[in-house]
C-alpha cells in the first residue's frame, strides 16, 4: 500500500511534457534520456532532417527564431528550454507564456548579445577580458593594439562570427566583407589553456557543478576536452565559485556551459556563458553519475538534480568533425575508434561537411589512463581524420 502510493506520487512528479526551442544534437541527446524520466520530448526543428525528429515524441517545424512555431509547440507541453540561443527574445516575450520557459526570459536577457553578456558579467564583479563597442579605428588599435578580437554579437558559434586580428591590413580587409562597427572589441587573451564547466540549478535555488574541463579548440572550433582538467585546486575552485554565482545571480533554471581563459599566471577569466547543454559537457553522458541532458530534464521538471560525480578518474570526449562533402556514415572508422577500451561513439546521423560537428567519442580512463588522455586523443584524431 505505502509502495503503491510512493510510485504513484513519483510518477506523477516527473510526468512532464518538455518543449525544446531547436532539433540539433543537443536536443537529439536529451530526447534519447528523456524516456527513463517518463518525461515526453517535443522538439521545434528547422526541418524533419534535424537529429532530434528522428526520436522526439512530436516536433514542430520552424527555425529557431520563430516565435509563432514556439507558440504552437507550447500548446503542446508544459515546460519549454532551449537547445540554442538564437531566439527572437521579443517576439517570445509577446507570446505571454513566461511562465514556460526554463531557464526564464528575463534570465537569457543579458546573455544573447555577447556585448551585453560581458556587462553583466563585469556589473556582477566577474573577470572578462578588457571589451568595448567599436568607437573609431585609431581609438580601437590604441586601445588594444595587435592583435585584437573582433566578435558579432549575436548568432556566433563554432568561431563563425568571431575573427582574430593580428594587424592593419586584416582589419582593413575584414572591413570590406564584415560591418566591423557593428562589432564587439576585445583584447587578445594569450591563453595558456581553455577551461570549461557544467552547471545546473533548479526552481528551488538548488545547484550542482560538475567537475571543471580542459577544452582545446582550434581555428575557434572545439576538437577535444579532458575531465578532470589537470589545473592547480585554487583554479578549480575559483571556475566553480565564477559558475556558481552566474547561475545564482541569473536565477537560473536548468543547465548552463560556461567557458573560461587559463592564463600563464593562473588568472580565470570568463569568455562565455551558453544558457544551455555545451559541447564541454558531452563526457558527461558516460563520464557521469548524471549526464548534462538528464541533469538538465531533472533541473527543469523539479526533480532533485542528481551527482555530477566522474564515474571513474577522468573522461576524455573527441568531436568527429567533417572533413569532406559525403553522406557515408564512416562505418569502418566508427568501428575502429571503438576497439579502444572504454570508448563510447555517438553519432548525430548528419551528412558531413568540412567543419561540421557529426559525433562525437568519450572515453573514460581510470587512473593511470589519465596520464596519457592526450596521446589516446592524438589515436582518435588519427583514425578518424587519417586515411
Ligand atoms: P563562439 O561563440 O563562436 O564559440 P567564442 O567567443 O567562444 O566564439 O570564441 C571561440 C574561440 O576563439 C575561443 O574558444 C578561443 O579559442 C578563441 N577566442 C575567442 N575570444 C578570444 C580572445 N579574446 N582572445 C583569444 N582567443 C579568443
Amino acid at each position: 500500500m505505502v509502495n503503491g502510493f510512493k510510485k504513484q506520487a513519483k510518477t506523477n512528479m516527473v510526468g512532464k511534457r518538455v518543449g525544446v526551442i531547436g532539433g540539433g544534437q543537443l536536443a537529439w541527446m536529451m530526447a534519447l534520456e528523456a524516456p527513463a524520466l517518463s518525461i515526453d520530448l517535443i522538439v521545434q526543428a528547422e526541418s524533419e532532417t534535424e537529429p532530434a525528429v528522428k526520436i522526439a515524441k512530436q516536433f514542430v517545424i520552424g527555425n529557431v527564431d520563430d516565435a509563432i512555431a514556439t507558440n504552437k509547440m507550447a500548446q503542446m507541453c508544459d515546460v519549454i528550454t532551449f537547445e540554442n540561443e538564437f531566439v527572437d527574445l521579443k517576439g517570445l516575450q509577446e507570446l505571454n507564456l513566461k511562465e514556460v520557459f526554463k531557464p526564464s526570459l528575463n534570465t537569457l536577457k543579458p546573455l544573447l548579445d555577447k556585448y551585453h553578456q560581458r556587462s553583466f558579467l563585469q556589473q556582477v564583479n566577474l573577470p572578462v577580458p578588457q571589451f568595448s563597442l567599436w568607437s573609431s579605428q585609431e581609438q580601437v588599435i590604441a586601445d588594444y593594439g595587435f592583435p585584437l578580437v573582433l566578435k558579432a554579437r549575436r548568432h556566433g558559434y563554432d568561431g563563425q562570427g568571431t575573427f582574430i586580428i593580428k594587424d592593419l591590413e586584416c582589419l582593413q580587409q575584414l572591413a570590406k566583407t564584415v560591418p566591423v562597427t557593428e562589432l564587439l572589441v576585445e583584447e587578445f587573451v594569450p591563453f595558456e589553456r581553455e577551461l570549461g564547466i557544467i552547471a545546473a540549478r533548479n526552481e528551488a535555488g538548488e545547484i550542482a557543478i560538475y567537475p571543471v574541463t580542459e577544452t582545446f579548440q582550434q581555428n575557434q572550433v572545439c576538437h577535444w576536452t579532458i575531465t578532470p582538467a589537470d589545473v592547480p585546486k585554487k583554479v578549480a575552485e575559483e571556475v566553480k565559485a565564477i559558475a556558481h554565482t552566474i547561475l545564482d545571480k541569473l536565477e537560473v533554471i536548468g543547465v548552463f556551459g560556461i567557458e573560461f581563459f587559463l592564463t600563464a599566471d593562473n588568472r580565470v577569466l570568463v569568455n562565455e556563458i551558453a544558457p544551455r547543454t555545451h559541447n564541454s559537457g558531452h563526457y558527461t553522458l558516460d563520464g557521469c553519475e548524471t549526464s548534462q541532458f538528464t541533469m538538465q530534464l531533472q533541473a527543469l521538471t523539479g526533480l532533485p538534480l542528481g551527482s555530477t560525480e566522474l564515474k571513474s578518474a577522468g573522461a576524455i570526449m573527441v568531436n568527429l568533425l567533417g572533413f569532406e562533402e559525403s553522406d557515408t556514415d564512416y562505418l569502418q572508422k566508427r568501428s575502429q575508434i571503438l576497439q579502444i577500451p572504454n570508448s563510447f561513439l555517438h553519432w548525430y546521423g548528419k551528412t558531413s561537411r568540412p567543419g561540421r560537428k557529426l559525433g562525437h567519442v568519450t572515453v573514460i580512463l581510470d587512473e593511470k589512463e589519465l596520464t596519457q588522455a592526450k596521446s589516446i586523443i592524438e589515436q582518435i584524431e588519427s583514425l578518424w581524420y587519417g586515411e
